[in-house]
């Protein structure tokens, strides 16, 4: 019986180590499952970021692409659009009329010293003032320089616009350019004839209305351009009294002045009213009376050339 016993505690030991041994092998395996399921999960996690980011440089690249693509097509069209509008400011100004004007906003600022001395015409041993001053709105208070940079900044755009290429002596106040410089600049320029643009001033307040100074025919300078000078003058007062309504105090003849006397094109000097008169000092500086003004000058150029 001690021998019986023995046996079945062998085979209960056996079993038992059996059963030890199975279960330290299945959770092996389970463990080693285990890690290989882990192992696997990351793996596949890895491929799957991976595969995001290869499906995500693509995608970058095609955006950066489109990008790309629409800031040249932007470019393009503002290169188109920018062209297109070229052309139509080219068309508007393509009805060119072959004429050229130059015009002369009368003096400077106050500050541009011009009193230094030049012949008053050339060759000539009389000398003047490089340029002077101006007179001032006894009224408005606006100075000379400034309303006849203003009239002449607007006709020079008029003019512009009904098909004249403009020459400017000068387009603000702090160009020192002297009488007989602007003369020869006109010229140089191509201008064909030169309009100078001026007011007038009066110890007698109650003096007003336009008036035009051109040369004689005795001029012993430009009296080869005295006929010219003279219909240039006359048309350009008459056009301009006739849009404003100021009263036309005529031609006058200078020979006296060096920015006529130095010009080799028709010439003339539109007093445009008497800054020094309350009338003609507001009106000049209503913005509805400028237009006019602006638009009589143009008139009576359009008439010279004979539109
Ligand atoms: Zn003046």
């Amino acid at each position: 019986m001690k021998q019986t016993k023995g046996k079945w505690f062998l085979l209960v030991l056996l079993l038992c180590m059996a059963v030890v041994a199975g279960i330290c092998v299945v959770s092996t395996v389970k463990v080693k499952k285990k890690e290989q399921t882990v192992a696997a999960l990351e793996s596949e996690v890895q491929k799957k970021e991976s595969e995001q980011q290869t499906q995500q440089q693509p995608e970058t690249e095609t955006q950066i692409q489109t990008e790309a693509k629409t800031e040249v097509q932007t470019e393009t069209q503002t290169e188109e659009i920018s062209e297109t509008t070229t052309e139509t400011e080219t068309e508007s100004r393509t009805v060119e009329n072959g004429h050229v004007v130059a015009i002369d906003p009368g003096h400077q600022g106050s500050w541009v010293d011009m009193s230094a001395q030049e012949p008053s015409a050339p060759g000539s041993a009389e000398t003047k003032a490089k340029a002077t001053t101006g007179t001032q709105g006894r009224y408005t208070g606006v100075p000379e320089y400034q309303l006849n940079l203003d009239i002449s900044l607007a006709l020079q755009k008029e003019l512009e616009n009904r098909g004249y290429r403009v020459v400017m002596t000068r387009t603000d106040n702090d160009t020192a350019i002297s009488n007989a410089e602007r003369a020869l600049k006109a010229y140089d320029e191509g201008g064909e004839i030169y309009v100078r643009i001026h007011a007038n001033g009066s110890d007698d307040g109650s003096v007003n209305g336009a008036l035009g100074m051109t040369p004689s025919y005795d001029n012993a300078y430009v009296a080869d351009l005295a006929e010219d000078s003279y219909r240039l003058t006359e048309c350009i007062l008459n056009a301009y009294c006739e849009k404003t309504g100021f009263a036309n105090l005529g031609i006058q003849y200078h020979d006296d002045m060096t920015g006529i006397n130095w010009s080799k094109i028709p010439v003339m000097i539109l007093e445009m009213g008497f800054m020094t008169n309350e009338h003609d000092d507001t009106a000049m500086q209503d913005a509805e009376m400028q237009i006019n003004m602006v638009n009589g000058i143009a008139d009576g150029i359009d008439q010279y050339f004979g539109r």
